[in-house]
């Protein structure tokens, strides 16, 4: 996987030296300190956390007085690594500790890069050496099967598929199946994420569910969402959160936006770790999400 660090710097840095040269004012009056509320909002990262992350700040430089600029990027750098949370188990779970294989589910709305995602996953584990089935449950999208299946055979992992417009479940159920009978490490299912009705998607996410957990444990629900689409985004991550138990988030295209600030704002809302981040189309671009070289990026 590539590294965070590298790879962000040039779109991230925006929201980190723009907080840092605000807070390098001589005089830090309530303009300056509404424009470093303001920069954190574009930023995407919400009321509440912002008010939070402004009101500490205020305080600390208050008590700090006489500012260096070291002093200043330490203490900008230990608040926003506060704010993006050192405290999650971050590692995404693709053992059972059974005889079955790892199950994951990767959930999110149509476009977002669930696909996508499924696929660099898979690379990433049998790189690692694990040998990986998918499940194309997303049968609502007509490529996403193809899409997948080539994932799978550029990666070395072989798809289970169903007709076209077949049951999402009954995929599923198969490609779980043939992960067992296969003595497979982990199986990995994309869904559909047609978010039309809510019991629409809840019915096809649950069935897909119990039918998987019928035959072994699901040790994670991946999340999928696209960082591009800011308050949206979070929208999305409300509604699935009702319908499973999200267990980690994936952020996509971070690479086409300055907007990393959604980082703390879906971790907010749901109470969930992102776990992985996007940052770009090709194979290799997933990467950990790391909280110090995610915020060591922002700051630049
Ligand atoms: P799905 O409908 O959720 O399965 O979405 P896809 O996996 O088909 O992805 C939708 C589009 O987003 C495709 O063109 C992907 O190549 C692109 N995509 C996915 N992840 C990323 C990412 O991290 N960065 C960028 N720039 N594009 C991405």
């Amino acid at each position: 996987m590539v590294r965070l660090r590298a790879r962000l710097s040039r779109s991230q840095n925006a929201l980190g030296k723009g907080l840092l040269t605000l807070l390098s004012r001589e005089h830090l009056d309530e303009d300056t300190w509404e424009e470093i509320e303001d920069t954190l909002l574009t930023a995407d990262v919400g009321v509440a956390p912002t008010q939070e992350l402004v009101e500490r700040l205020r305080e600390r430089v208050r008590v700090l007085g006489t500012r260096t600029p070291d002093e200043l990027r330490a203490l900008l750098r230990e608040e926003l690594l506060h704010l993006v949370g050192t405290d999650f188990d971050r590692v995404v779970k693709t053992e059972s500790g059974l005889e079955t294989p790892g199950i994951v589910m990767v959930v999110g709305v149509n476009g977002t890069g669930k696909t996508t995602t499924t696929g660099k996953l898979a690379r990433v584990l049998v790189a690692d050496g694990r040998s990986v089935v998918l499940g194309a449950a997303d049968t609502f999208r007509a490529a996403a099967a193809d899409q997948l299946q080539t994932w799978g055979e550029r990666v070395g992992a072989r798809t289970v598929r169903g007709p076209e417009g077949g049951d999402p479940a009954s995929i599923a159920f198969d490609a779980v199946k043939e992960g067992i009978a296969e003595g497979a490490d982990v199986v990995l299912i994309d869904t559909a994420g047609r978010l039309h009705t809510k019991t629409g998607l809840m019915d096809e996410l649950g069935k897909v569910k119990r039918v998987v957990e019928k035959h072994a444990p699901l040790d994670e629900v991946l999340l999928v969402l696209d960082a591009t689409t800011g308050q949206n985004g979070l929208v999305q991550a409300r509604v699935f959160a009702e319908v499973v138990d999200i267990t980690g988030i994936v952020l996509t295209k971070l690479d086409g936006t300055a907007k990393g600030g959604i980082v703390v704002a879906v971790q907010r809302e749901l109470g969930v770790p992102v776990k992985l981040v996007g940052l770009g189309e090709g194979a290799d671009d997933l990467a950990p999400f790391e909280p110090e070289a995610f915020v060591d990026a922002l700051i630049g």
